[in-house]
């Protein structure tokens, strides 16, 4: 099946081609036409897989299709660790940058003030370890999560392996019931169930 076939629209499908993705790959064929349907998915997936395509694509074509302005962060993506968080910034900018979507990362180890800055200019996408987004939440005039209409758990099982349950928590709670979340882990540990349970509703799951 080709990215077309799974639903993705023609502005998408020419941003994979720049890229040299040719035909999607696993995940990204069992995920892609669920999300398109507005359904939450759980994917168990390791790096390496295509799995940042797999949520970035869905999110992406949702952001084209909204009429009006979209809210900010109209999706965000929470990530264990700083590289990771500049490697899923990057390919929503590979991916998103021709069709207008605009895209921060934020963590650790970087000016807050600049960030806040930053969030200021209203981005669309927000990818984020999960400290530095709440320091955000708590601190940053203006800066709220209630308008988004994604949530991303990018390797959720690293992300609670590290301690951050309670930032994932207020992350979690500060967020609207409405939006569609997506968690992603390499494995399935009972942590990971537990937060399945307290962030997603009837998610679809799948297994790479
Ligand atoms: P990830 O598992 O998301 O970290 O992706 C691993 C690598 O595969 C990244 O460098 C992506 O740019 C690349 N990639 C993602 N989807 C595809 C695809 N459908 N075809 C070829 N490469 C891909």
């Amino acid at each position: 099946k080709s990215f077309k076939d799974l639903g993705v629209c023609p502005e998408l499908v020419e941003a994979c081609e720049k890229l040299g993705y040719k035909a999607p790959t696993s995940i990204q064929a069992e995920s892609i036409p669920h999300a398109l349907d507005k359904k939450d998915i759980i994917g168990l997936a390791q790096t390496g897989s295509g799995k940042t395509a797999a949520f970035a694509i869905p999110i992406l074509q949702a952001l084209l299709a909204e009429k009006g302005k979209p809210p900010s962060p109209f999706a965000v993506v929470v990530s264990p660790t700083r590289e990771l968080a500049f490697q899923i910034h990057e390919q929503f900018e590979a991916l998103g940058s021709g069709i207008g979507a605009r895209c921060i990362a934020i963590s650790g180890g970087v000016d807050q003030m600049a960030q806040a800055v930053a969030l200021a200019k209203r981005p669309h996408i927000i990818v984020a370890t999960p400290g530095r987004l709440v320091d955000h939440l708590e601190n940053t005039k203006g800066f709220t999560l209630r308008g988004a209409k994604f949530l991303v758990l990018d390797e959720a099982d690293r992300i609670l392996s590290m301690d951050f349950e309670k930032e994932l928590e207020k992350i979690v709670s500060s967020m609207s019931w409405e939006r569609h979340t997506y968690l992603f882990s390499a494995t399935m540990t009972s942590k990971v169930k537990k937060l399945q349970r307290a962030s997603l509703s009837n998610p679809v799951r799948i297994e790479v």
